[in-house]
């Protein structure tokens, strides 16, 4: 049987895409290489960490807290699955490997496909020196499923994925400290929610080293290098969260000529096709912030394109969010960004301190940064820290998806 759509990997992206295209009436199948549907988001990623963020700032119960993770995994893998039936999207399990324009072999089985969408995601970045074991060099993949807290962790890299994880185990009873090569953390939100949040998790107790690269190691000990010269940290645990890198092992690009750019990941166009017009590639594949629902929504974005319809994606309106505490998230533009493409801009910054809500609730910490043009008024960038910026985020990012300007928002009732 001749598929029209297959998809390899079922991550956000391409989980996404199934159900989309199936619901579009083509006939689809995922192939997914591990056990379970859902991919690195839900089983090693988002969701996990999410968990162990939610249950750490309530409880200090581990063991309770890993079991609780794991239900909410298998639950999830099942809804997936569930949808795959209900839709009729086809699965199989194995690894994809394209051996000829419209053929995918998955281990011994061939698979034709009018259409192929790649989805094979990232994989965590790993430091030459410093191999991952998963018992005491980790990746965040080794993080969220340790067995016991450890005395010590030192957390290479303060990134979004860095500061979640060292939270919980800060949370937990670890003592954290961050070896961070940047000046600042987090530096793709804007530079005023990194220093605020270095501020705030500096509170909480956790230690951060900026300027620092780590350039030598010995088991769990570290050399470090900062302008003043070499010292040495050591730790029970190790977590390496430098980044991630595109996932393309055994893919089988080189047959058919698809490129990747210099850092690794798939060179696709405006309409997510590779160099093989009916070869696309979503997600953590290819260029772009490497999060969960910005692969959801090109997934969607590439089915409709199949099916012949003209989706579009605004990556202006793509937010991203930290789960620290208080939470991170933000919105377009920074203000960095606009001095950099020299769009002139208002801004104005107003503190949670001055809502009434936050003061009921005892959380008074944080900020929200409005960044407008300077002429239209219309919105650029919203930053905002402090308690549920995660949900405050949504009405920003409809507000920008629909072009509003401040005074849309100063008449909007709330
Ligand atoms: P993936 O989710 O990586 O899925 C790819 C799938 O392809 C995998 O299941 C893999 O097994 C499969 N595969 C690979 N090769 C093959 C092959 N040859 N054949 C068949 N199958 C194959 N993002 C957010 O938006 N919010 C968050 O809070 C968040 N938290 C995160 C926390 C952590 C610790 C990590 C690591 C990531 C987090 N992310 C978060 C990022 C998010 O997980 C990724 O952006 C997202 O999973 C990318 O989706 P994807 O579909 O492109 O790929």
């Amino acid at each position: 049987m001749t598929y029209d759509v297959a998809i390899l990997g079922s991550g956000p992206g391409g989980y996404v895409a199934a159900i989309r295209a199936a619901q579009l009436g083509l006939k689809t199948i995922c192939i997914e290489k591990s056990a379970g549907f859902g991919g690195t988001c839900l089983n090693v990623g988002c969701i996990p960490s999410k968990v162990l963020l939610y249950d750490s700032e309530r409880s200090k119960d581990f063991q309770r807290m890993m079991v609780r993770k794991q239900e909410v995994i298998a639950k999830l893998a099942a809804g997936i699955q569930g949808l795959f039936q209900k839709h009729k999207v086809a699965s199989l399990q194995g690894v994809g490997t394209l051996i000829a324009p419209h053929t995918i072999d998955v281990q011994g089985t061939q698979v034709e496909a009018k259409h192929i969408i790649l989805a094979t995601g990232s994989e965590p970045i790993s430091l030459p020196f410093l191999p991952f074991d998963e018992q005491k060099i980790i990746s965040s993949t080794g993080a969220l499923s340790l067995t016991t807290v450890p005395k010590k962790m030192l957390v290479v890299g303060a990134g979004v994925i860095g500061v979640e994880l060292g939270s919980v185990y800060k949370r937990l009873g670890s003592e954290v400290t961050f070896i961070e090569f940047c000046d600042r953390i987090c530096p793709t939100f804007d530079q005023a929610l990194s220093r605020e949040l270095l501020k705030m998790l500096t509170a909480q107790g956790m230690n951060f080293h900026l300027s620092h690269k780590v350039i030598q190691a010995k088991g769990t000990t570290l050399t470090v290098q900062d302008l003043t010269g070499e010292k040495e940290f050591t730790a029970d645990v190790v977590l390496v969260a430098i980044g991630r890198r595109p996932y393309t092992e055994n893919l089988g690009l080189q047959t058919l000529g698809i490129q990747k750019d210099p850092k690794g990941f798939i060179v696709v166009d405006d309409s997510f096709r590779t160099h093989v017009p009916h070869i696309f590639a979503i997600g953590d594949l290819i260029d772009g912030p490497m999060l969960a629902h910005k692969a959801s929504i090109e997934g969607t974005a590439v089915a409709e394109l199949i099916a012949g319809r003209r989706p579009l994606v605004h990556y202006a309106c793509i937010p991203s969010v930290a789960y620290t505490h208080p939470e991170v998230a933000a919105v377009g533009f920074t203000e960095e960004d606009l001095k950099a493409k020299n769009v002139p801009y208002q801004s104005a910054t107003v503190p949670f301190k001055a809502n009434a809500r936050a003061r009921c609730m005892g959380e008074m910490e944080g900020f929200v940064k409005m960044l407008v043009h300077a002429d239209t008024h219309k919105l650029l960038g919203v930053h905002i820290i402090g308690q549920e910026a995660s949900e405050l985020i949504a009405g920003a990012t409809l507000a920008m998806q629909l072009g509003a300007t401040a005074e849309d928002l100063a008449a909007t009732c709330y």
